[in-house]
């Protein structure tokens, strides 16, 4: 039995091609069966739908034999322990940090709201700045608009986020 991780969402429906084409083919959807669970056209290949944070740790672990995860969600679990066979090159996106348009530079201390706390701490280490990073689950691009933070990092694909909320990445 070979059991594959993976979350609902973009990453299932940019994925879902690719493993049609290798005669894998899930026998429910997960957007309307809520089963965690899913069976295959294949006996001895299931998914089991899960967050895609949960993704490396139910791959370290042994539930699952494999995984398909955004590199973003790899490089914060620390997935040193995971092999990285394969860039299935689905679901592109840039991490960035972005700030509001109308601010001119970056403070010396700086203030980041982020989910993507362990990535930002070694990057902002790694230009030898001193961050202080605040921890969000959600909606980052409301944090500088609110005072809560200076910049932001967080994924980007088209921008139109960052722009609506009046930020540019720096
Ligand atoms: P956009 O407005 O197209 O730049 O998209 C930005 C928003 O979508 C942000 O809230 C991101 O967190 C989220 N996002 C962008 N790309 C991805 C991705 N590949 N996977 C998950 N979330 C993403």
């Amino acid at each position: 039995m070979l059991t594959i991780a993976i979350s609902k969402g973009r990453i299932y429906e940019e994925a879902l091609p690719l493993l049609e084409q290798t005669g894998i083919t899930p026998t429910d959807d997960p957007k309307k069966s809520r089963k965690l669970i899913l069976d295959t056209n294949r006996e001895d290949v299931k998914l089991v739908i899960i967050r895609a944070t949960d993704v490396p740790t139910f791959v370290e672990y042994g539930a699952a034999d494999l995984g398909i995860a955004g590199k973003d969600v790899l490089l914060e679990h620390g997935a040193e322990c995971l092999y990285e066979p394969l860039d299935l090159g689905i679901s592109k996106c840039r991490l960035m940090t972005a700030m509001p348009r109308d601010v001119m530079a970056m403070p010396r201390r700086v203030r980041v709201a982020t989910k993507y706390v362990k990535i930002a701490r070694n990057y902002f280490a790694s230009q030898g700045g001193q961050a202080e990073i605040i921890k969000l689950y959600g909606s980052m691009e409301l944090a500088p608009l609110v005072g809560l933070a200076d910049c932001i990092v967080d994924l980007v694909d088209t921008g139109n986020t960052l722009k609506a909320n009046g930020l540019e990445p720096r």
